[in-house]
């Protein structure tokens, strides 16, 4: 089917998110045509505006407004503390959570020796350099329970114990496999009240 070109383009745009194929997107971009000006216009600055408004926090990775982030910046959290997520969301995660007090870091990904990704393609050099700075105590480590995440957790306790530093683990209340960002914060909390060390 020919689509007219504005159409084609909007289609095109929408089949570059996760899950959208053609016929959805078709469906979208209809669906658009019909929307609200206002609500278009809205759409399209807020699309923008999630480009340049945003940036990675330069001490701990966390996705920021401002750099360093507000968490970084909140002398009131446990300065000891340093909880290790593979993104950005899970920190979104972990604060719906209203327990856990201290900072963050996030590794932007996990080792995986089958895609080439080693320690220096993630977030791990800035923590590294943190804990040589920082008066940190405690790494409590939150990759997901993937076979990635267990070996990236693994790598960073070898690389973080003999500092001196206490390394954790999550309990395995999340089920192998599963994300932080889908695990309810009941769950979220028995896994970092129930941390062991590695
Ligand atoms: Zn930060």
């Amino acid at each position: 089917m020919h689509y007219p070109e504005p159409i084609a383009q909007l289609m095109e745009s929408y089949m570059k998110l996760p899950g959208i194929g053609e016929k959805t997107a078709a469906r979208l971009a209809f669906y658009t045509v019909n929307m609200k000006e206002d609500d278009v216009t809205r759409f399209a600055k807020s699309l923008i505006s999630v480009k340049r408004d945003l940036t990675y926090c330069s001490v701990c990775g966390n996705m920021t407004q401002n750099d360093p982030c507000d968490i970084c910046e909140d002398k009131n959290r446990d300065q000891s503390v340093i909880l290790v997520v593979e993104q950005a969301k899970d920190v979104i995660a972990m604060e719906k959570m209203h327990e856990f007090k201290g900072l963050y870091h996030v590794l932007h990904g996990v080792l995986s020796p089958i895609e080439g990704t080693g320690p220096e393609d993630i977030n791990i050099p800035v923590l590294i350099k943190r804990l040589q700075k920082d008066e940190v105590k405690e790494v409590i480590i939150a990759t997901n329970a993937t076979a990635e995440g267990e070996a990236t957790a693994m790598y960073l306790s070898r690389l973080i114990k003999p500092a001196g530093i206490k390394v954790t683990r999550l309990a395995h209340g999340l089920s192998v496999g599963s994300d932080i960002e889908y695990a309810d914060e009941v769950t979220l909390l028995k896994a970092v009240e129930g941390r062991r060390e590695m």
